[in-house]
């Protein structure tokens, strides 16, 4: 069994993607998304950039062939060379287990090791922002092969940070995990069965046995498909017998609220998003002092806010309004378009005139990231708060808004999953706000305007499926919110 760092890192996100990485079948595999391109590559130049400021030395070997990466890699060590990049090292232990360690950088360091009074130290080159637990697992993991290389503890292990830079990893701290983590690893291995299914939206988007998952996942009617069930307090429900929709559905909210993580307010959601999910059914929550009028304003001109970012480069790129004059009966979408970087202030300016052409439109967005996103490129391009305050006021999440008065039998509460649940269908099916932001770097490198195209006819559809949201929502929730009255 050959036992990796990117095995280690992966088995801490989920002990079944590092069995399926190692016993599945690669055939079905999802095809990797262009988003998980662009990150890949961008990892690659962000490792490239850094280790141009090193002079290393690098070491050449055969695709694969670990063997004569690892014979390079001790000679080079041997030899005392003060840093080299591309190393393998390879151990294997007591028990006939491979440990396959490849390190971005090994430095030379003062010491006593197998070679002589020189020892090496480690670094990783990651493209996160946050020294996250799994990449210190993970040079944990390189830092154990490398101390049983050269007989001698690894001085410094560290992990050079995107815009961060430096982070030290203490190795005191996390070795123990580490080995804590390799052992649970091994065992899942060795297991005849893969661990089972648990669908989470974080950790699963892009992994590669997305699809075999969901299939399962959906065959099973999992309850992880349920929104709010997390890992924990599945384990909760499992106790206690609760492994179905129909069985949750079924419970009393008095038997879950005094489980770990759960409290009066998320057993009755969770008994009621099962209930929803079970009977196929939207149920409203009648919160008594929800004013629908308020809250889901209904205006003559209303507009519909969506904004395309390339996160990297803090960037809005394209601010999208449709506005809607429910009048005269018309609409019209305005594709405001950063085509350069340069450009976004002025894009700024356009949305502006805009919204001051229609002062007493609502805004209507999903998720606070439109109003937050307000709020920083009006600092950014110095616009007058007496401008920015009245624009904020006028913005309604239609997110939020939907969260506290409705449960719906979908598997997730974003616009996507609630906009197809109310029969609403985007026009180029597999865009997503991920893959707009690979259009978006693709136009910026080739110049081609199709990509362009496809990010504006993709924030069009979700201005409508925000649209056609606000009317779903007026419509289902007046005669509840009347009864209550
Ligand atoms: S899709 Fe999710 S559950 Fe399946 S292997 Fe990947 S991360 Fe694990």
């Amino acid at each position: 069994m050959l036992l990796t760092a990117d095995l280690i890192l992966q088995f801490q996100r989920c002990s079944r993607r590092a069995f399926l990485d190692t016993h599945g079948d690669p055939q079905i595999q999802d095809p990797r998304s262009d988003y998980l391109s662009k990150i890949i590559k961008d990892s690659q130049l962000h490792r490239r950039q850094v280790l141009n400021g090193y002079t290393s030395d690098r070491i050449a070997y055969p695709p694969g062939d670990w063997h004569r990466g690892a014979q390079a890699t001790q000679a080079a060590m041997a030899q005392g060379v003060a840093h080299i990049e591309n190393g393998v090292l390879l151990v294997t232990t007591d028990s006939g287990i491979t440990l396959l360690s490849r390190p971005d950088l090994l430095t030379r360091y003062p010491g006593q090791s197998t070679w002589g009074n020189w020892c090496y130290a480690l670094t990783n080159i990651k493209l996160g922002k946050r020294p996250k637990l799994e990449y210190q697992l993970a040079i944990a993991f390189d830092a154990y092969v490398l101390a049983t290389l050269q007989g001698e503890e690894v001085p410094t292990a560290g992990l050079i940070l995107r815009e961060k830079g430096w982070y030290e990893v203490d190795l005191d701290r996390v070795q123990p995990q580490m080995e804590a983590t390799l052992a649970a690893c091994i065992e899942t291995l060795q297991a005849e069965e893969a661990p089972a299914v648990f669908i989470a939206r974080n950790r699963c988007g892009l992994c590669p046995w997305l699809s075999h998952c969901y299939e399962i996942a959906q065959a099973e009617a999992h309850l992880s498909l349920l929104p709010g069930v997390t890992p924990n307090r599945y384990a909760q429900l499992k106790l206690l017998g609760l492994t179905t929709v129909e069985a949750l559905a079924t419970s009393s909210v008095a038997s879950l609220e005094m489980l770990p993580g759960f409290g009066p307010e998320v057993a009755e959601k969770m008994v009621r998003q099962a209930q929803a999910t079970l009977h196929g059914r939207a149920i409203a929550r009648i919160v008594r002092t929800f004013n629908l009028h308020r809250e889901i304003p209904t205006a003559g001109i209303e507009l519909y806010f969506d904004i395309e970012a390339e996160p990297d480069m803090n960037l809005a790129y394209l601010l999208g309004v449709l506005a809607v004059d429910r009048a005269a009966g018309q609409h019209q979408f305005h594709a405001l378009l950063a085509e350069t970087p340069e450009e976004e202030g002025q894009v700024w300016q356009k949305f502006l005139d805009l919204v001051g052409r229609y002062p007493h439109a609502p805004i209507f967005h999903f998720c606070p990231y439109e109003a937050t996103t307000i709020k920083r490129l009006g600092e950014l391009y110095n616009t007058p708060e007496s401008q920015i305050e009245p624009i904020l006021h006028r913005c309604v999440d239609l997110h939020d808004r939907t969260v506290r008065t409705v449960t719906l039998p979908v598997e997730s509460y974003a616009l996507k999953s609630i906009a197809r649940w109310l029969g609403f269908t985007w026009r180029d099916s597999d865009a997503t706000g991920a893959q707009a932001v690979c259009w978006y770097g693709n136009w910026l490198a080739t110049g081609d305007r199709t990509h362009l195209t496809a990010i504006t006819r993709y924030n069009e559809d979700d201005c409508w499926a925000m649209y056609h949201l606000k009317n779903w929502l007026i419509e289902f929730l007046s005669p509840a919110l009347a009864h209550t009255a």
